[in-house]
């Protein structure tokens, strides 16, 4: 019995046991699914965490998008004024204002003279390096108290306040200068006007210019006559002209023709020769142009007090009318031009200075600047026919240029033999000589021959090269002298050199180069070497 209850009882703790194991190992098993649901939890967690910071970022992403759309523009003043702590006054396009400093902006950075912009609600926000262009005005002199005294662009006069950084104020420099806030704001480097102004006493004579007789005799007319003899223009009741207009081509005289007129007003006593170079004279600066062409005035005004004649040579005249894609502001239209001609106009009291101006592109020249009393003599420089050529050419290849003379010839009739087989060869029209096809806007073609593009400028580099070539075969022991053949050599290499030409200009300078005005050519094709070359944009 005993044994049996015990069979019983241990049975009973065994099956206890099994189902505390069964239980137990549940447990654990649900321990353990209870554990990777949580870390899957925290996985999910940690992902939809991700998801939601990258939909916040492109959130504020866009809405800082939105905010620059919708921002609206912030306008640049000038600070002239730091009245007190947070806040500053300021010009606003002339506007004068005191405005309130946003909390953000260094304190330090508030100078006067400094750029600063202002938001919607005309706060100071926020500080520029590199300010806007200002005028420019000249410093006369430092007061007493530390302002500037200046003059302004039409020589009126400025009393500013100095910006910090302004470095060392000479009188006579340059500023640039915010009017309305009367603050100096930067000194400029500048241009000084005596590296455009080249002054000096030409040494050219007419008889060193080839052909263009009729265009030296009716220079000469226009300014020697009076110049020499004002007592009979005066008798006559005839004004003297007061500038010359010289127009053509390039490299055909017109600088050669204006400093002959120079040498020869001033033989004797001498003369001097103002050589302006248009494109050198634009300058960015508001004011900075007309200062300059004040300063040129001034400088003929001065030489002429001393009684010798003074020519003012404006070379590339053009340039400075030429507003559209020069990258000029339009101040040249509505400041510069004005300012020449009123210079021109002041000429009139002078009686030793003469304008000449020059130019390719007489199109180009504001036709007031050419009205009866200011450049009223227009004188065209064509390129040289085959006379005007033998003529150009005869001044390089001169009597006294060795010549390599066979036994037969005599020295002048093979100098004229030389001279001829150049012309011969620049100018006949053959197969050889054609250089380009133009194509005008009307559809019309027309082949153009070397003859079309010759310059004195290319003549005289021709017979430089003839005599290179000659000098070069001295050295190498060969016979002395130009020879017909060097001439013509130097004709090819010449030509081959301005082949070059049609690849850097668009067809419309072609056309102005050809010196072909009228329709607008479209498309050009070199002939020589056939190069094709696009039309203009
Ligand atoms: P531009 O018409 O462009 O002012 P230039 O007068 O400066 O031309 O001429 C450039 C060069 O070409 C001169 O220095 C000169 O050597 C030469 N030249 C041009 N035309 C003539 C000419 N008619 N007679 C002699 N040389 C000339």
């Amino acid at each position: 019995m005993d044994s049996e209850r015990l069979a019983a009882e241990l049975t009973e703790a065994r099956r206890l046991l099994e189902a505390r194991a069964r239980a137990a190992d549940l447990a654990e098993r649900r321990l353990a699914d209870a554990r990777s649901d949580a870390r899957s939890l925290a996985q999910q967690n940690e992902k939809l965490n991700h998801t939601l910071r990258e939909v916040r970022d492109s959130l504020v992403g866009l809405r800082a998008e939105l905010d620059n759309l919708a921002r609206p523009p912030h306008s640049f003043a000038t600070i002239f004024g730091l009245p007190g702590p947070g806040l500053a006054d300021v010009s606003l396009s002339g506007r004068l204002l005191r405005v309130a400093v946003a909390p953000d902006v260094a304190e330090d950075g508030l100078t006067i003279g400094r750029t600063a912009l202002l938001n919607e609600a005309m706060m100071l926000v926020g500080l520029v390096e590199d300010a806007p262009q200002h005028e420019v005005a000249t410093l006369r002199e430092v007061l007493a108290d530390g302002r500037l005294l200046a003059a302004g662009s039409s020589d009126e006069e400025l009393v500013l306040l100095a910006a910090p950084g302004l470095g060392e104020l000479r009188p006579g420099m340059s500023l640039t200068v915010d009017r309305r806030a009367g603050v100096a704001l930067a000194g400029i480097p500048r241009t000084d006007v005596g590296d455009l102004l080249l002054d000096e006493v030409p040494d050219v004579a007419y008889t060193d210019i080839g052909g263009l007789s009729a265009q030296i005799e009716q220079i000469r007319d226009a300014v020697e006559l009076p110049f020499r003899h004002p007592e009979l223009f005066q008798r006559y009741g005839l004004r003297a002209p007061k500038g010359v207009l010289l127009y053509g081509p390039p490299g055909c005289g017109k600088t050669m023709i204006a400093k002959a007129v120079a040498n020869s007003l001033g033989a004797g006593g001498g003369s001097h020769f103002l050589n302006i170079k248009g494109p050198e004279l634009l300058n960015k600066y508001v004011g900075e142009t007309e200062r300059q062409i004040r300063v040129i005035f001034d400088r003929a005004r001065q030489f002429a007090r001393d009684g010798r004649p003074v020519i003012v040579f404006f070379d590339e005249m053009d340039s400075l009318f030429r507003t559209r894609g020069s990258g000029v502001s339009s101040d040249v239209e509505s400041t510069v031009v004005p300012q020449l001609l009123s210079e021109i106009d002041g000429v009139e009291s002078l009686t030793n200075v003469m304008v000449i101006g020059a130019t390719n592109r007489e199109d180009l020249i504001d036709p007031a600047i050419l009205r009866p009393g200011r450049l009223d003599v227009k004188i065209k420089l064509d390129r040289p026919d085959e006379v005007g050529a033998t003529q150009i050419l005869a001044r390089y290849l001169t009597v006294d240029t060795p010549l390599r003379l066979d036994d037969a010839s005599e020295a002048a009739a093979f100098r004229e033999q030389l001279i001829d087989a150049a012309v011969q060869t620049l100018y006949a029209v053959t197969e050889e000589n054609q250089f380009i096809e133009v194509t005008y806007l009307s559809g019309d073609k027309e082949v153009l021959h070397v003859r079309d593009f010759v310059s004195g400028a290319m003549l005289a580099n021709i017979v430089a090269r003839a005599k290179q070539a000659a000098i070069k075969q001295v050295l190498a022991g060969g016979a002395d002298g130009v020879s017909v053949e060097h001439v013509i050599g130097a004709c090819a290499a010449e030509v081959a050199e301005n082949e070059e030409l049609p690849n850097t200009t668009n067809p419309d300078d072609w056309a102005r180069v050809s010196g072909r005005k009228g329709e607008r050519i479209v498309f050009l094709r070199t002939l020589r070497g056939a190069r094709q070359l696009a039309p203009a944009p």
